[in-house]
């Protein structure tokens, strides 16, 4: 076995049914005052959000709520938020919501920590600059409630957000905005309609998968992406259809939680790095959807170009699919791309590009886009990839 570094994740994670009455008692070792973080519409309609405010308002915190957050949250939604924090004097950032409000709550505690009385914007942290601006320990403490499963980043270093103006989508990672406590509550995913359970749930199996086949993929990473890609295969079409199957949307959340894990110790790859341009491009592109686009060419493209190794892993991956595997060949191994195909026709998310309304004039932009704010995951990739192999990735999934 070669060498590996394993960080521990840092946070404090309350998983079960109903633990959602825990976050007024558990907030109040982190922070006085929260700023609370929802989307504009579902956490008010289903009442989570009064139950939030009721068990912060109990344990004696006070709280300001802000919700405004967009799926695919953009620069000018996190700097309003910064503001609302600062203007309110807020010490602690809670995220109530799926990745787009957790990952907002994140970039608020970034900007917020680092305020110094002039005017601040989570765009001066972003990587996309040579020299972007450092993230310190001055950062908030951030806790997070997850409403869906798919993103991981209720247990992640990883704050997503999209600059309009320039059309880039990127990740920004720092281990001060790990969540220092996140409540994964059954009652609340349950409420995942049927195609948000789908695109979510997608998602954790991309984050599985890829961060398996990674460059950046060890041991610990192996054992429980495996272990997790299994729980997807196996419970994503009863989630999705059965809503309040407890059963599959507690597999579905455990999943999704070894899938962040895996973000923050090995690192996603190709899909990853060609669906982030795509939603830049067209913001009303879901995050899962543009991954099931992607996927099975890219599946079928690191099979085709890959050594050994890269196909042995595509060969468990299928196993876990529930494919029968008897060697190890590019043959066997494309019967993964197989088991996602046919788990994709179950969740009805096996949609092109072309019907998604995408048009090719925009794949040269696209792919400058992908190299500038996704060159981790494009060097991560189990074989190496060109600019004109991703072109033809994106010409295939029309
Ligand atoms: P979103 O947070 O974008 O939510 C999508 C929609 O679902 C929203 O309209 C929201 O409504 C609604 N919703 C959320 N939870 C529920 C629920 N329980 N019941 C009913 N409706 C609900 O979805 P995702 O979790 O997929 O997050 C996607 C974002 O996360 C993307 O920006 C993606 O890039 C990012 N991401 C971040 C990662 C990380 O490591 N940080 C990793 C992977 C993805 P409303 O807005 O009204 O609340
Ligand atoms: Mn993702």
């Amino acid at each position: 076995m070669r060498s590996f570094r394993y960080s521990l994740p840092a946070t404090d994670l309350i998983f079960g049914k109903g633990s959602l009455e825990y976050l007024g008692t558990e907030l109040r070792k982190i922070g006085k005052k929260a700023l609370l973080v929802t989307g504009k519409k579902s956490m008010k309609r289903l009442g989570f959000l009064k139950k939030s405010c009721d068990s912060l308002e109990k344990a004696g915190l006070e709280v300001v709520h802000y919700g405004e957050v967009v799926p695919n949250p953009t620069v000018e939604v996190v700097d309003k938020g910064t503001e609302r924090a600062i203007d309110n004097g807020c010490d602690v950032v809670v995220g109530l919501g799926g990745g787009s409000a957790i990952d907002t709550a994140k970039n608020i505690a970034i900007a917020t920590g680092h305020f110094e009385g002039e005017k601040i914007s989570i765009w001066e942290f972003a990587g996309v600059h040579d020299k972007p601006r450092q993230i310190t320990s001055k950062s908030l403490p951030v806790v997070a409630i997850a409403s869906t499963s798919g993103s991981g980043s209720h247990v992640s270093r990883f704050a997503v957000v999209t600059n309009q103006k320039t059309r880039e989508k990127t990740g920004i990672m720092s281990p001060f905005i790990c969540p220092k406590l996140s409540i994964v509550d059954i009652d609340i995913l349950s409420c995942m309609p049927p195609s948000l359970t789908a695109e979510t749930g997608f998602d954790a199996l991309t984050h599985l998968m890829e961060c398996f086949v990674s460059k950046k993929a060890n041991p610990i990473t192996d054992f429980t992406c495996l272990k997790a890609v299994k729980l997807i295969f196996d419970y994503l079409p009863q989630a999705y259809n059965r809503g309040d199957d407890m059963e599959a949307r507690e597999a579905m959340a455990l999943a999704d939680t070894f899938a962040g894990w895996a973000l923050v110790t090995s690192r996603p790859v190709l899909p990853h790095a060609l669906s982030h341009p795509l939603s830049a491009f067209y913001p009303e592109i879901s995050h899962g959807i543009a991954l099931g686009a992607l996927t099975p060419g890219i599946m079928q493209f690191n099979i085709d170009r890959g050594d050994e190794q890269v196909v042995s892993k595509y060969c468990q991956i299928a196993r876990m699919g529930g494919e029968k595997v008897t060697s190890c060949s590019k043959k066997e191994a494309l019967k993964s791309v197989k088991a996602v195909q046919e788990l994709l026709e179950k969740i009805e998310l096996d949609i092109t590009l072309k019907d998604l309304g995408v048009k090719e004039d925009s794949f040269e932009d696209m792919i400058e886009s992908a190299f500038t704010t996704m060159k981790g995951p494009i060097e991560a990739n189990p074989v190496p990839v060109t600019r004109e192999d991703i072109l033809n990735l994106y010409s295939k999934s029309m």
